[in-house]
């Protein structure tokens, strides 16, 4: 039996200061199961005294968190790897009913999650500064320190691995936190939130849920230092405008419109697989996937026999369901945006040569279902092959050398991921290196790894996380310092 979230959970509070508390938000969140539309329960709603009473809370941890040994940042973090994997199956359970993935997917993220913290984990104590000269009446120095209270706003496709993302980086780094999940699926980020409560010291990591008002709310509040932002690229403007009225550093993690681009000579198979993989996992609600899909001409027709039969027999369905490979779209907000974006592509002339099947089970007929899809003869300027989609469509365009499939590649605001298929090494070093984005996978799927540094170029962001050395440098600010012993002393 699944871990039901109001059955199997007594309720449902913010983690601030410590102490677990209701909204004063004037309307609870509703909870939603994505795959019948049917709302769960509720979570509660922060009011602009909650966001403010959780600065205040990050703020005072902050002066004791600052000077806690390293060593002792990563025991702690390693005991919340600990506990998210003593309560993984709860936990997938709990993303599969707010977000309606796969659960198999679901589990993924919280592995991720899992790995993430142990990561940050291990590195608290691994990250240090530089020496630049040491005389013997002189001394030059360069130290990393936290920036003090950490403001975390992340999207709802990833709940756990998104909590971790920022909230392991930014302990690790000794900074503290408040975090405000998407309204979507605020329970991955409380049930983690709980299980870290009487690990870290109060007020380390607050919790407070809400929808766009207190996201303003946070941004807002005098008493943050740095903005961690994972979400689309006009929140993430309005967010950096909100920053420059008090020059606040900030890293976000914006929006994509990734190519991957396919070459004669590339294993044909794993590269058909690859772009099913990319395009549709997570009901292609993936800042990495491939929502475009460039072949070239002499390969085109072969390629697109294998794409669209394989793209039709997957199989969509609810989370709980073991069959199911695609989800639902989160919300009706966002099942309506994509299926906007495929009208308007279709009003413009483009073609849906294939589609999946939906659901026809009556239970499920209030799902936000929107089935796996395939888009050609699009042009690469048209809305469809230029604006971020964020839902399983794949544009599939022909090209003719590798300059083209370059200049499509680049033709937009975004460089978030690409993907290159070839056998050729001399066309895979070229390809990596004028291909503007900031992660290129070849001959694999496009996807973010611990351990490499994972950002965007142009729209798509501003710093990296999930690696070592940027994202510790990232949530850090740079001190010289420059010592004169000359006088004695
Ligand atoms: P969104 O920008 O609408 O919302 C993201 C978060 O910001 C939510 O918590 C939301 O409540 C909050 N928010 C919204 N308006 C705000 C405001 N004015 N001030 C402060 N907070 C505000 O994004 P979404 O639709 O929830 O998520 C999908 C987007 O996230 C896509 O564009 C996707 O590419 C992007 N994304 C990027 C990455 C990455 O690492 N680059 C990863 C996942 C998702």
């Amino acid at each position: 039996m699944a871990y039901h979230p109001y059955k199997d959970h007594a309720s449902w509070k913010m983690l601030i200061g410590g102490e677990f508390v209701d909204g004063s938000g004037a309307t609870a969140l509703e909870v939603i199961n994505p795959a019948t539309g049917q709302v769960l329960g509720e979570a509660p709603a922060a009011g602009e005294d909650d966001v403010d009473r959780a600065v205040v809370a990050a703020r005072q941890a902050y002066h004791g968190w600052r000077w806690v040994r390293p060593e002792e940042r990563g025991a702690m973090l390693f005991e919340i790897a600990r506990r998210i994997h003593e309560h993984h199956d709860e936990l997938v359970d709990l993303e599969t009913w707010e977000n309606g993935k796969p659960r198999v997917q679901s589990a993924r993220d919280v592995i991720n999650a899992e790995r993430t913290f142990r990561f940050y984990a291990g590195a608290a104590d691994k990250f240090y500064g530089q020496s630049v000269y040491d005389g013997l009446s002189e001394m030059r120095k360069i130290v990393y320190e936290p920036y003090g209270v950490v403001a975390v706003i992340i999207p709802w496709n990833w709940p756990p691995m998104h909590t971790a993302d920022f909230a392991a980086l930014a302990l690790a780094t000794g900074n503290t936190v408040v975090l405000k999940p998407a309204p979507e699926t605020p329970l991955s980020s409380l049930r983690i939130a709980e299980l870290a409560a009487d690990v870290l010291p109060p007020g380390v990591l607050n919790v407070v849920t809400g929808g766009v008002e207190t996201g303003v709310q946070l941004v807002a509040h005098r008493g943050i230092d740095f903005i961690a932002f994972t979400g689309s690229d006009l929140t993430g403007e309005k967010i950096l405008a909100a920053a420059a009225t008090r020059i606040l550093p900030t890293m976000m993690e914006l929006g994509g419109k990734n190519a991957s681009i396919i070459f004669p000579d590339a294993d044909l198979g794993r590269a058909v697989q690859g772009m099913v993989r990319s395009a549709f996992f997570n009901s292609g609600q993936a800042c990495s996937g491939s929502e475009r899909v460039l072949v070239h001409e002499s390969i085109y027709t072969t390629f697109m026999e294998r794409f669209t039969s394989a793209v039709a027999g997957l199989s969509v369905g609810e989370g709980f369901d073991e069959r199911s490979i695609v989800g639902p779209m989160v919300s009706k907000r966002q099942q309506e945006k994509v299926q906007g974006a495929l009208d308007r592509a279709v009003a413009a002339g483009a073609c849906i040569p294939t589609r999946a099947e939906v659901p026809s089970d009556a239970r499920l007929a209030g799902g936000f279902w929107v089935p796996p899809t395939i888009v050609t003869e699009a042009a690469p300027d048209a809305e469809i092959m230029t604006a971020e989609v964020f839902g399983p469509v794949a544009g599939v365009l022909p090209f003719k050398d590798e300059d083209e499939a370059v200049a499509i590649a680049n033709a937009v605001d975004y460089g978030l991921t690409s993907g290159v298929w070839t056998r050729d090494l001399g066309v895979a070093h070229r390809m990596a290196t004028r291909i503007e984005a900031g992660i290129v996978s070849v001959n694999r799927v496009n996807s973010g790894e611990l351990g490499l540094p994972f950002g965007g170029y142009k729209r798509s962001g501003v710093g990296r996380k999930k690696d070592f050395l940027e994202a510790m440098r990232s949530f850090s600010r740079v001190k010289a310092i420059q010592m004169d012993f000359s006088q004695g002393g």
